[in-house]
């Protein structure tokens, strides 16, 4: 009997697990095999399709337990495979259930934080299902490593000030960029109060506990989209991503090219190029990291990014009046203009030059920068380097 209830409850652990590969916050998750097959308890389902590895503090991987409460969901979103009425097969793990096979997943050491996300069954009920599973992960087990806990649309006050108080990150999945293009994906979602609303709140929440000393999701809130399906414009996107960035504390947007789903009201979509995603993850990065205004990005006519040229070459194809930059005399900020040139890159020159002059575009190699491609934009102590001197002979 025991037996057979550890089959049950991995079998729904492995399912849940896979299910929730389609939430893309924490999006460098990734399946990551079981190097040791002993880690695993006898007897029980493979459940290393559950684990996501995601980039920790300095870089390191960090496995995660990434997975649902239920897959069931009463709402009808039209790109969601979880969708109120579609077949499949679902399945629902009590907060015990949930609890213990994560603890026992941490003993194992087959992951190192859980990702906790959910179908919606009662938002009330769901999320409170969802925040007794991680009180009893912290407090039956004792777990004090990370846990990213989603908010549900609508939640309530309190339960966004619990989770804030057990988890470290947050998030809440807009899917589009305002109520106009949620209405074509997500008819019975309320954009305004029932997303952004959670968001904002999240952010005061943290804010406050944060300033009575209190532990608070310390890694802040984070969104998903859906791109394609909806019609919207890459504009549409980042001027929304910008306004969170700005004014609820947002930490991080991902955008999710569309997928076609069978069984949905949007399966004859055509799926949305991934390098148009691309294009939006370098885009919102120079937005996060470069200092670039939303207004400054390369739209063309239709809102959209070019395709064929990263967003910051682009920018720089537009702007000759900016260039060449002298190395040894621009501002940081102006040298994250530079395309080659990231955020590390420019704080190594500024701490470079003063010491001594920078000469060559080796000494611009030396310090990690991608020289050839910085080369046509910049002057080396007052000359051309030679990359560029070979580009317009
Ligand atoms: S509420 Fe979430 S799980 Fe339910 S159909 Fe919509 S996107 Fe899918």
């Amino acid at each position: 009997m025991h037996v057979q209830t550890s089959l049950d409850l991995y079998d729904k652990v492995s399912l849940l697990g896979q299910q929730a590969q389609y939430d893309l916050c924490e999006a460098q998750g990734q399946p990551v095999p079981v190097t040791s097959p002993s880690a695993l308890p006898a007897n029980i389902p493979d459940v290393t399709q559950s684990v996501s590895t995601v980039v920790g503090a300095g870089g390191r991987p960090v496995p995660l337990l990434k997975i649902l409460q239920t897959s069931a969901c009463e709402k009808n979103c039209y790109y969601c495979p979880f969708r109120a009425g579609r077949r499949m097969r679902r399945a629902t793990l009590t907060s015990d259930d949930l609890a213990a096979a994560f603890s026992q997943m941490v003993q194992k050491r087959l992951v190192d934080g859980l990702f906790l996300s959910s179908g919606i069954i009662g938002t009330v009920r769901t999320m409170d299902r969802m925040l007794e599973t991680v009180e009893l992960v912290r407090h039956k087990y004792g777990w004090r490593g990370y846990v990213h806990l989603k908010i549900l649309p609508n939640a309530e006050e309190a339960q966004i000030e619990r989770a804030a108080q057990l988890a470290d990150r947050l998030s809440v999945n807009l899917e589009a960029p305002n109520e106009e293009r949620l209405a074509r994906l997500a008819p019975k979602k309320d954009f305004d109060h029932g997303l952004v609303e959670p968001l904002e709140r999240a952010w005061k929440i943290v804010r406050r506990l944060r300033n009575a000393g209190q532990r608070v999701a310390n890694a802040g809130a984070t969104t998903q989209y859906v791109v394609g399906p909806a019609g919207e414009s890459d504009q549409e996107l980042l001027f929304t991503s910008q306004r969170l960035y700005r004014q609820v504390g947002l930490r991080r947007a991902y955008y999710s090219a569309f997928s076609p789903i069978d069984d949905t009201p949007l399966e004859g979509e055509k799926p949305t190029a991934p390098l148009r995603e691309h294009r939006l993850y370098q885009a919102d990065y120079l937005l996060r990291q470069y200092g670039f205004d939303a207004t400054e990005l390369p739209f063309d006519q239709e809102g959209n990014l070019p395709l064929e040229q990263n967003p910051k070459e682009s920018w720089a194809a537009a702007h000759p009046e900016f260039f060449p930059l002298e190395v040894n005399r621009a501002s940081q900020s102006a040298l994250l203009r530079v395309p080659g040139i990231g955020p590390r890159g420019a704080a190594a020159i500024m701490q470079a030059r003063r010491g001594a002059n920078l000469r060559t575009l080796d000494d611009l190699r030396k310090l990690g920068i991608r020289a050839d491609h910085a080369a046509p934009y910049v002057l080396i102590s007052g000359r051309a380097p030679q990359y560029q001197l070979r580009l317009f002979t």
